[in-house]
């Protein structure tokens, strides 16, 4: 048997014994050797290496090897499939990010000199950069000196990143599964699952669109409410992404509905939040609202709630809507409750100021306390941060989760 052939075989099947995650996007990589001598490359669906360097490469280290297999289908896994080049903020932050996962990974066949190192570097990124998204660690890189750059090249870099196809759609289905098997690896320190599930979390992120989102919620706002248990809001979510899957909405049950009336837009004002992503939420929703409900009927609540509710600002028309954006500041900056908001839009409807809500959006960064019990009304929380953190909702409301990104430019008044 050829050589090369051997070589590649068999480091490819340690890449799998090492970590059985890889299996799968392993095996669904083809391994090519061409004569000579040059960086290795992978296009998404096959890694190329050049005989005499391969050669080297074993000689040095058979470790040398079965990283760069593991190299190449992890940046597969994690969705890097846009050309780039590899010395350019954004390929050394893809780099950081495969090699930082091997380098946790600890074992007997991925294992090189250096590891420490890498590890450091990249921690040291993630906490700059407060994400260990390639976005945001591309970001922090480039504030970085050319020195250094250098330097994160020599340590991270294993394979050309030019010849990328940008096609990604078969590696979608390898990630999710990887997801899943991931949360059964257990060989690795806490701290580093953590940062590779995040890793995996912001690929595997379900991109909505969420004006679409807004215009549907807000029209529709009947949900399938009767049994809690058979309302699956990722399944809902997922149904919305893929229009038409789901029996959301049609164009008849548009119409019907446009007579809802009432609507509140909740803002968790605590210290975290931005102001800039909010703004144009909150921009966003109330143009979607305003769209779908009868002219002069609507009555609109933005309400500003950390722990206690800050404000309630009445929106009736276009006018409102345009001075509230005008004057928009966040009021808050404590800790983050949702209940407060909850109760108060309770005591609304006991006072008979609601008297057809039918929907609330509730505009928020992370964690804080739910309501225990379902609201008569229909609920959607809509997250906005790095898309790497998981967030756990109540059985009974929905969720949106979006990346600053995703609520467009900030318009510039
Ligand atoms: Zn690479």
């Amino acid at each position: 048997m050829d050589v090369h052939r051997e070589i590649l075989d068999s480091s490819a099947g340690a890449v799998c014994v090492d970590a059985r995650f890889l299996t799968k996007a392993v095996l669904s990589l083809k391994l090519d050797v061409v004569p000579g001598e040059g960086m290795l490359e992978c296009d998404g669906s096959s890694i190329l290496f050049h005989s005499k360097t391969l050669e080297s490469m074993y000689r040095e280290d058979p470790n040398l090897v079965t990283r760069a297999i593991a190299h190449c289908a992890l940046h597969c896994i994690l969705g890097h499939s846009t050309p780039n080049d590899e010395c350019s903020p954004r390929g050394i932050a893809e780099d950081m990010a495969v090699e930082y996962i091997l380098d946790s990974l600890g074992t007997p066949h991925l294992s090189l000199p250096d590891g420490p190192e890498r590890i450091y570097s990249f921690e040291r990124l993630v906490s700059m950069a407060g994400s260990p998204s390639v976005d945001r660690i591309a970001e922090a890189i480039a504030q970085e000196s050319q020195w250094k750059l250098s330097m994160y090249t020599r340590l991270f870099n294993r394979d050309h990143h030019a010849s990328r196809t940008g096609n990604d759609d078969r590696w979608k289905e390898i990630s999710k599964q990887a997801l899943t098997e991931i949360e059964g690896f257990s060989e690795m320190p806490a701290g580093r699952t953590d940062t590779f599930m995040r890793l995996l979390r912001i690929r595997n992120r379900r991109r909505h669109d969420y004006r679409d989102f807004l215009r549907r919620f807000v029209s529709k706002s009947s949900l399938p409410k009767e049994d809690p248990d058979t309302f699956d809001p990722i399944y809902y979510t997922l149904g919305l992404q893929r229009y038409g899957n789901i029996p959301l909405v049609d164009s008849s049950e548009m119409t019907d509905n446009r007579s809802i009336d009432e609507f509140v837009i909740a803002l968790d004002t605590s210290g975290s939040v931005m102001k800039g992503p909010m703004t144009r939420f909150l921009e966003e929703s109330l143009d979607a609202v305003r769209q779908c409900l009868p002219d002069g009927r609507a009555r609109i609540h933005v309400i500003q709630c950390d722990t206690m509710v800050r404000s309630d600002t009445l929106i009736t028309g276009a006018g409102d809507i345009a001075s509230l954006s005008e004057r928009f500041e966040i009021d808050g900056g404590g800790g983050t409750d949702f209940r407060p908001a909850f109760d108060y839009v309770d005591s609304l409807i006991e006072e008979g100021r609601l008297k057809h809500l039918k929907g609330m959006m509730y505009f928020t960064d992370g964690l804080g306390t739910f309501p225990e019990k379902r609201p008569g009304y229909d609920v959607a929380f809509v997250f906005c941060d790095d898309g790497s953190t998981e967030h756990p909702i109540p059985p009974w409301a929905m969720k949106i989760e979006l990346v600053p990104e995703d609520l467009g430019p900030e318009t510039i008044r």
